[in-house]
C-alpha cells in the first residue's frame, strides 16, 4: 500500500485560535486528516520571538492552541501534534538551514515587514525574530511534506521553504538546477518541495477596521480583533454587534457599501444561508435592511458554528492530563521523523562523523 502524503503546519503559541485560523487552515487540516499524514506543530519558540516579557502565557497558549484543536476536530488518532521547542532537530535543521539563506533576503520578506508594523516592534525585534522564518523553514522541511495548508500571510515564508529545499538538494545531493520541482525527489533530493493550500478564505479580516494605511487589517490573535473558537454566545453577540462596517452609513436608509465591509465578508464566509446573503446585500446596497439586522443575523450564524466547539473544548478541559498525554505522545512521534530527517541531512552534507 503506498504511504499517505504528509502534510506539516502549525501555529504560534501566542493565544487562542480564532475565525481566521478555523478559515485559514483548520479547516482543511480537518478535512484532510483521513488521506493524509498530519503533523501539527504548536510553534513556542516562534511565540516568544514577540512574548519574550510573557514567557508564562505563551507556555500556557501552548495548552490553548491543542484545546482548540480538540475542540475544531482534530483527531489525535490520525494527527500528530506536538511542541516546537521539543524537537531538538529542528534548532539543528535551523543552524545549518541559515546557511543557505542570504541575509539580505531575509530583510525583503513582506511578512516580517508587515508584522514588524502591525505588532509595533519598531527597530527592537530580536535576532531571533527576524531568524524566525528560517527556523519555520526547518520546522517545515523536518518532517519532509508535501503539502502545507497556510493562510495567505504564509506565503513569503513557504516561497523561502522551497528555496531553501532546492538550494540544498542541488548543492548536497546533487540534483540538477534545471529540474523541476515536482521531481526533486525521483532525482535524488532529500527535501520536497513543497505546495501550499491555501484555505477558502485567504485572509480573513479583523472586527476593527482599517489599519493606518487605510486597509482592513487581518484577523490576529496579536491585534486585538478577533472572535475566538471559545467565545461564548455573549461575547460573540457583543463583538459582532460592535463590529466595524460601513463608515458613511450613518442611518440605516442610507445606501451602504458591501465590498470592503466585515459585516459582509463575515456573512459570505460563514452564512451557509448565501440565498439570504446575496438578497440582503442587495438590500444593503439600497438601503433598504439595517446593520442591526445584519449583524443579528450574524451572530446566529457563528455561534451555531461555535457552539459545537465550545461544547467539546469544555469535555476536554475537565481532563487536562490527557490533553498533555496526547501532545506528549505527538511529540514522541514527531521526533522520531525529525531526527530521521536530521541524520540524512547530516549525511548529504558529509557532518555525519558516528
Ligand atoms: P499572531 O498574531 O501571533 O501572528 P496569528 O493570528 O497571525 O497570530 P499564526 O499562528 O501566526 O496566527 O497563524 C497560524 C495559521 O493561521 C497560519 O497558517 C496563518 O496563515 C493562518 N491565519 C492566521 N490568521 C489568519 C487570517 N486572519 N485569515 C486566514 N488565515 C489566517
Ligand atoms: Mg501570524
Amino acid at each position: 500500500m503506498k504511504a499517505k502524503p504528509r502534510i506539516l503546519t502549525g501555529d504560534t503559541s501566542t493565544g487562542r485560535l480564532h475565525l481566521g485560523h478555523y478559515v485559514g487552515s483548520l479547516e482543511n487540516r480537518i478535512n484532510m486528516q483521513d488521506d493524509y499524514d498530519c503533523y501539527f506543530i504548536i510553534a513556542n519558540i516562534q511565540a516568544l520571538t514577540t512574548r519574550l516579557d510573557r514567557p508564562a502565557d505563551v507556555h500556557q497558549n501552548v495548552m490553548e492552541v491543542m484545546l482548540d484543536y480538540l475542540a475544531a476536530g482534530i483527531d489525535p488518532k490520525k494527527s500528530t501534534v506536538f511542541i516546537q521547542s521539543e524537537i531538538p532537530a529542528i534548532a539543528e535543521l535551523t543552524v545549518f538551514f541559515s546557511l543557505l539563506v542570504p541575509c539580505p533576503r531575509l530583510m525583503r520578506n513582506p511578512t516580517i515587514k508587515d508584522e514588524i508594523r502591525d505588532k509595533g516592534l519598531g527597530d527592537n525585534y530580536s535576532m531571533g525574530f527576524l531568524m524566525y522564518p528560517i527556523s519555520q523553514v526547518a520546522d517545515i522541511l523536518a518532517f519532509r511534506p508535501e503539502v502545507v495548508p497556510v493562510g495567505e500571510d504564509q506565503i513569503p515564508h513557504l516561497e523561502l521553504t522551497r528555496e531553501v529545499a532546492r538550494r540544498f538538494n542541488q548543492l548536497f545531493c546533487h540534483v540538477d538546477p534545471h529540474t523541476e520541482d515536482a521531481d526533486y525527489l525521483s532525482k535524488g533530493g532529500l527535501f520536497p518541495i513543497i505546495e501550499a493550500k491555501l484555505g477558502r478564505t485567504r485572509r480573513l479580516v479583523g472586527i476593527n477596521g482599517p489599519g493606518p494605511d487605510g486597509s482592513l487589517l487581518k484577523m490576529s490573535k496579536s491585534l486585538n480583533n478577533a472572535i475566538y473558537l471559545s467565545d461564548d454566545p455573549d461575547t460573540i453577540k457583543k463583538k459582532v454587534m460592535s463590529m466595524y462596517t460601513d463608515p458613511n452609513r450613518l442611518k440605516a436608509t442610507d445606501k451602504g457599501q458591501v465590498e470592503n465591509n466585515p459585516l459582509w465578508i463575515f456573512h459570505e464566509t460563514f452564512n451557509p444561508d448565501k440565498a439570504w446573503v446575496h438578497d440582503a446585500e442587495d438590500r444593503y446596497r439600497a438601503g433598504t435592511i439595517g446593520d442591526v439586522e445584519c449583524k443579528r443575523k450574524l451572530v446566529d450564524v457563528l455561534v451555531a458554528l461555535i457552539e459545537p466547539m465550545r461544547a467539546r473544548r469544555s469535555q476536554y478541559e475537565k481532563d487536562l492530563h490527557q490533553v498533555k498525554t496526547l501532545l506528549r505522545e505527538g511529540t514522541a512521534n514527531a521526533n522520531e521523523l525529525a531526527n530521521q530527517t536530521l541524520l540524512l541531512a547530516k549525511e548529504a552534507m558529509h557532518q555525519r562523523y558516528f
